[in-house]
Formats: C-alpha cells, structure tokens, sequence
C-alpha cells in the first residue's frame, strides 16, 4: 500500500524544501478553516496539507468565508471550486520518461472517454499550456492543487519512483492528481484509513467536500475510486464507475 499523497519531500530535492518554519498564525488560520495540519510543510511559498494539496498564501488569505458542505461518508466528493466549462484543458508533459509519458496518455484518455464539457489535450509547448506534469523528487505519488478563477491547478508532479511499478500505476496517480487538478477531493477524505490502513479525517476545509449525487451513500464506499487517498502497486489505472458518473455529472 502506498501513501500516493502523502510523500515526504527530501531535502535531495531542491523544489522541495520542507525545512523552512510555517507561523503559528497560517497553522492556526488553516485549523480555523477545518484543515487537518499535521505534517504541514513549506514547498515554494506554498503550504503542502494533507498530502498532496497545495495551496498558495494567496489563496489562504481569500479564505474568509468557507463554504463547508459535508455530505454522508462515503460517497464522492468535489471542492467547491470547479473548473469552467466548454474549454479544453492543454496538458504538458515536462521532460517524463517513456513509462511517465504513456501513462499521462492514458491518463488524459481516462478523462476524453468520458462524456464531459472540457477535453484534455497533450502538448508540448512550454510556452502555451493549463496544467504541465512534472516528475522529480524521489518515492512513489504524486502531488497537485485545486481549481481557482475557473482554471484548473497549473502544476502536477509525480514523484520518479511511481515508474518502477509500471504504467498502469503511473496512469492511476496521474488521473488521480488531474482529478484533485479539476475539483475531486479523496473518495476516502474523511477517514483515510480506508485505503491507507491508517490516518485520520482530512476535514472539510475551506476548498469544500461537497458530496456529488449519485455516488454511494454510508455505509458503502466506492473502494474501487481513483481517488483514494492511497493506492497499491497493482492499481488498473481506471475511473470506477462512480468516478465516471461523479465526473459527468460535475462536467
Ligand atoms: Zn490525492
């Protein structure tokens, strides 16, 4: 079982730099939002909470209002914040190998299958692009943001070590940190001991864990989700029904 979420930057990588303080303030701020903050860590200026969200000081500092809507446990669950629609969504692969590259292929295919109002599209440009997919650090996972402003989150990385465990491993983080990218939060967020063996309840937080219709209610959980909070090495790298029917009825 991997914590897909939950790697721990190393100090061997320079983009990410755990080793700087965070004020008792923001970590009070982020508790007052409902965020859980343990393992809270610094990368870029930005606030890395519960695994593998990020958020900007910016983005903390619009947070004056949550919106918390909590629905029953078990079911699918989206952020408040959605990403526009009709639009097509340019995603560039930054310098991936052979295994990476295919499954962001297969990553986007998951989601241009679908029946929905955006339409993922490979690019490389470095110049014209909405979300760029990167891989450094070390281990296995990944790491991505929530939508804003009707965008997407920009950045995806999926940690070098997620390879070894073969493409459809790959393409499961992959379409599981775009998904976090265009507004899923964890199937599994408010306990993931459910697919982590362990962990506690990520809270509802300003970004919001909306339930969407249509998904399993309590006490049944979707355990065949990509979006888990963590996953095994012999993942399939698809969508689960619920996560297709959770998709297109979000887009
Ligand atoms: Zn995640």
């Amino acid at each position: 079982m991997f914590t897909s979420c939950e790697e721990e930057p190393t100090e061997a990588n320079p983009q990410l730099d755990g080793s700087e303080e965070i004020s008792a303030a923001v970590i009070q701020r982020f508790k007052d939002l409902h965020f859980n903050t343990d393992g809270i860590e610094l990368v870029d200026g930005n606030y890395l909470v519960e695994g593998d969200m990020i958020i900007t000081p910016e983005a903390l500092e619009e947070m004056s209002d949550p919106i918390i809507v909590e629905g029953p446990k078990g079911e699918q669950y989206r952020t408040y914040n959605l990403v526009s629609t009709p639009r097509t969504i340019r995603v560039l692969g930054y310098q991936l190998n052979s295994t990476m590259s295919q499954g962001l292929d297969r990553a986007i295919a998951n989601y241009n299958a679908l029946n929905l109002g955006f339409t993922m599209q490979r690019t490389n440009s470095t110049s014209s692009w909405d979300i760029a997919v990167q891989s450094y650090g070390s281990g296995a996972g990944g790491v991505a943001g929530f939508p804003s402003g009707g965008d997407p989150y920009q950045y995806v990385n999926v940690y070098p070590g997620t390879a070894s465990y073969g493409v459809s491993v790959v393409e499961h983080v992959m379409t599981h940190e775009l998904g976090h990218c265009v507004g899923l939060r964890h199937t599994d967020w408010f306990n993931r001991s459910i697919s982590c063996g362990s962990g506690g309840n990520e809270g509802g937080s300003s970004y919001g864990a909306v339930h969407i219709p249509g998904t399993p209610s309590q006490p049944n959980v979707d355990y065949n989700s990509i979006m888990l909070s963590c996953f095994s090495a012999n993942e399939s790298g698809n969508f689960s029904n619920y996560d297709r029917i959770a998709l297109e009825y979000l887009y």
